[in-house]
């Protein structure tokens, strides 16, 4: 009986001290987010699990040194065995929505199997966002991830080729569509159906089914993320995707040129009232680096991605470099982060699709069990927000901008505050309160700040923090 007291006690003394190790893609502690698992403790050696959302995580292995830190702080203890492990979070199946006649439109559902849907976007063609798609999927895979990519963009599909494929794909028995693997990731493209001799014209209505059958008639199996290439601009097939599956969130891909950018708001713009989570910008073909001095040469205009991820409120992933190798090796099959995996493009592939995922886990958790508002308004100097239960919440503007959770203001390793505490003028408030996925609001607040995304569950927290510190 003692014994297993003892043991009870040190496990909760073991939770105490990784309780100190944040995870700074969800800015949580790891203790809270459920990764401690387990635990086993005989003195002098501790053991125990840390189980990540997101294999592409950047800071595994910070997360893993830290916790080895916290854990030798026990007494007794000299030993701390930590094991890394990870389960991909899954996004939420879509919600019943009433249409402006008073229809109801069923609940999307995901196809079975797949725990999340990226969409690759891009407001005009030949910015890179296929070639995007492609690396994306295969430096998921390179983490450990299972994954797969389905070519939308069915008037150019191009991921046949990117993959090097130029076979035909089969069929079962139930007439359900066997996706082809290559490097590791399960591919279903218009390329694999048709041949260059008989190629389909495809008209609106005909694509949108098309894109249907693709998720809905393909053997995906069990996959972490389906990357999905949709074809460039804002039209049917985007329409019926957004409409028939719920996305876990888009990534919109541009170039830096002035005229590409402003095209890419407009994609962009595409997603907001459906409610698919933008998880941010890629800026392609942003730079040129030397081969002999390293040195980087912005060919275009600098930073055009990232202003408008600024204007905009909405991160931005990162800038690839324009390099030739890209191009050979997307025609000859074999994408640069497999062909040559150091390449400055690779590695700019590979902190793209780190930041992807921590986006992907973030909004997951985020999403996980939330109560949901059923109406946001805003009076006598507050948002107020009643939620799904008929509760009601009330935060006053000042404390909300103080309390932004945005990267600008909180240090994403401690989560300490950055930002001083912030005097603001009579008559500050919200110009903006956008959703965000179902799970957050972003607000443009009057003094141009815009890029913090208030997740529910963080308001119900700092509602009862705000509680706690009045009591
Ligand atoms: P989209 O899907 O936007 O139409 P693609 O991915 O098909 O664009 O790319 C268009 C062309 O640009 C292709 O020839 C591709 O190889 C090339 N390309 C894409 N990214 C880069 C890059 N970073 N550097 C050089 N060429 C690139």
């Amino acid at each position: 009986m003692l014994d297993a007291d003892a043991e009870m006690i040190k496990e909760q003394d073991v939770l105490d001290k990784l309780s100190a190790v944040r995870d700074p893609d969800l800015g949580r502690d790891i203790v809270s987010l459920g990764y401690a698992k387990n635990i086993r403790v005989c003195a002098p050696i501790v053991t125990c699990d840390i189980e990540l959302t997101n294999p592409a995580s950047g800071a595994k292995e910070r997360i893993k040194a830290e916790a080895i830190k916290a854990l030798l702080e026990l007494p007794e203890i000299d030993q701390a065995n930590v094991n890394l492990t990870w389960q991909v979070s899954a996004s939420p199946e879509g919600v019943q929505r009433t249409l402006p006649g008073g229809q109801v439109a069923p609940a999307p559902q995901k196809p079975a199997g797949v725990k999340n849907l990226l969409a690759v976007a891009s407001g005009k063609g030949g910015v890179g966002k296929s070639t995007v798609a492609a690396n994306l999927a295969v430096a998921l895979h390179q983490t450990g991830a299972s994954v797969g990519i389905l070519d939308a963009d069915v008037y150019g599909p191009s991921q046949g080729t990117m993959f090097g494929l130029h076979q035909r794909a089969e069929a079962d028995e139930n007439q359900r569509l066997i996706p082809i693997e290559s490097h590791g990731v399960r591919i279903m493209s218009m390329g694999l159906l048709t041949t260059k001799e008989t190629p389909v014209i495809w008209r609106g209505p005909m694509a949108s089914r098309l894109i249907q059958q693709f998720l809905s008639g393909v053997l995906w199996g069990e996959l972490d993320y389906l990357i999905i290439d949709l074809p460039p601009g804002t039209g049917d097939v985007q329409l019926t995707l957004t409409q028939s599956v719920p996305l876990t969130g888009a990534v919109i891909v541009t170039t830096p040129q002035d005229v590409a950018v402003t095209i890419a708001e407009k994609g962009l713009r595409m997603f907001q009232p459906v409610q698919v989570p933008v998880l941010g910008i890629i800026e392609n073909m942003s730079y040129f680096v030397c081969s002999h001095c390293d040195e980087k040469t912005h060919i275009f205009s600098k930073g055009g991605g990232e202003r408008i991820s600024q204007e905009l409120g909405i991160p931005f992933l990162g800038g690839i470099p324009i390099d030739p190798e890209v191009v050979r090796s997307g025609d000859e099959g074999e994408p640069i982060v497999v062909r040559q995996p150091d390449a400055p493009a690779s590695v700019a592939y590979r902190e793209i699709t780190a930041r992807v995922a921590a986006a992907v886990a973030r909004a997951n958790y985020e999403s996980a069990a939330v109560d949901r508002p059923k109406e946001i308004t805003e009076s006598d100097g507050k948002l107020k927000i009643v939620w799904a239960d008929d509760s009601e919440s009330a935060f006053p503007f000042g404390v909300l901008r103080n309390h932004c959770p945005c990267a600008v203001c909180v240090d994403e390793w401690t989560g300490k505050r950055k930002s001083l505490i912030l005097l603001l003028a009579a008559d500050f408030r919200p110009m903006s309160v956008e959703p965000v996925g179902n799970y957050a609001i972003q607000i443009t607040w009057s003094d141009g700040h815009n890029t913090g995304i208030y997740s529910f569950k963080g308001l119900k927290e700092l509602e009862r923090e705000l509680e706690a510190s009045k009591a």
